[in-house]
């Protein structure tokens, strides 16, 4: 019976030994990799001095942005160019979030595409609203209006909100919001309502001019960490009558609706004032609240 049992002694040896080079392959290869090609890439000639430095820095950029939320910031539309303000990226990036501007389009496929490449977005301030998207005749002293960019915005609100990613707005984008969701807007402060406070300040945007009261226990106030603000003011127009799933939790002392929120049912937020200018300029801890606020509840 004996000689019948396979001798798997030397097959035993083979094994070892196999394994012994695979692990030496596997350390050569590690070796290659960590050494030469994409290191030594950005040192190669015919690179200039100014390219080699500048290709040394991009390839050593940290990877800590690399699984941060997304954040679609909306643009203008206008002859031939888009634009956006660069605070709004700057504070998103000084918050953790990857900034990206979504172009104006008025494709709801491609805007269906995009949205869902997106963990949030930002509408930005810009013209007045058409008041036609809220059944309104054009008021005189209504100031100039973009029809590219409102299509633009109600459609991607439109998206995002079926997404169900937050969305938050800045002066015009909170306007915008409250529009897209069946609400109303006063189309001019100074001929509409009868208020103290110069809502279209003169002063920079780094200064606050007026106050806002923020409700306790409010998801603003949770935001802020404060339940009165300065803050800097740039609209002539405001919100007049708000949404039925939008609640105003900040106003002026003139009754001026500054802060509005969908929570808790939407991650819905929006603000009146320039944050962002704040934010980005004067590095304000406050005003730095609303964009981290943003990024934390992109990635629940
Ligand atoms: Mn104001």
């Amino acid at each position: 019976m004996n000689n019948v049992l396979p001798d798997y002694s030397h097959a035993k040896g083979e094994t070892h030994r196999g394994l012994f080079l695979r692990y030496l392959l596997i350390l050569i290869g590690l070796l290659i990799c960590t050494t030469s090609p994409a290191r030594k890439k950005h040192t190669d000639p015919p690179f200039s001095p100014a390219l080699q430095q500048l290709y040394a820095k991009t390839d050593h950029a940290p990877y800590h942005l690399r699984h941060a939320p997304v954040i679609g910031i909306s643009t203008t539309y206008s002859h031939g160019s888009l634009s956006a303000g660069y605070d709004c990226v700057k504070a998103i990036h000084q918050a953790g979030g990857i900034p990206i501007l979504i172009p104006s389009t008025n494709d709801p496929t491609l805007l269906d595409a995009i949205i869902r490449k997106m963990d949030g977005v930002l509408f930005t301030g810009g013209v007045d609203v058409d008041p036609s998207f809220y059944g309104h005749d054009r008021h005189p002293q209504l100031g100039s209006v973009n029809n590219e960019r409102d299509t633009f915005e109600l459609m991607l609100f439109r998206k995002a909100f079926e997404r169900g990613i937050p969305i938050f707005g800045i002066c015009r984008g909170m306007q915008l919001i409250n529009v897209a969701m069946g609400g109303t807007l006063v189309q001019d402060i100074p001929s509409e309502l009868t208020s103290d406070i110069r809502h279209l300040q003169e002063e920079r945007g780094t200064q606050g001019t007026h106050s806002v009261n923020i409700e306790k226990g409010s998801t603003g106030a949770r935001m802020f960490g404060q339940t009165t603000l300065s803050v800097n003011s740039f609209h002539h127009q405001c919100i007049q009558r708000p949404a039925p799933q939008l609640k105003v939790t900040g106003r002026s002392p003139d009754g001026v609706p500054e802060v509005v929120e969908g929570y808790p049912k939407h991650k819905i937020f929006g603000v009146q004032f320039h944050p962002e200018i704040f934010a980005a300029r004067d590095n304000d801890a406050t005003m730095k609240r609303f964009f981290s606020f943003l990024i934390e509840e992109c990635k629940q």
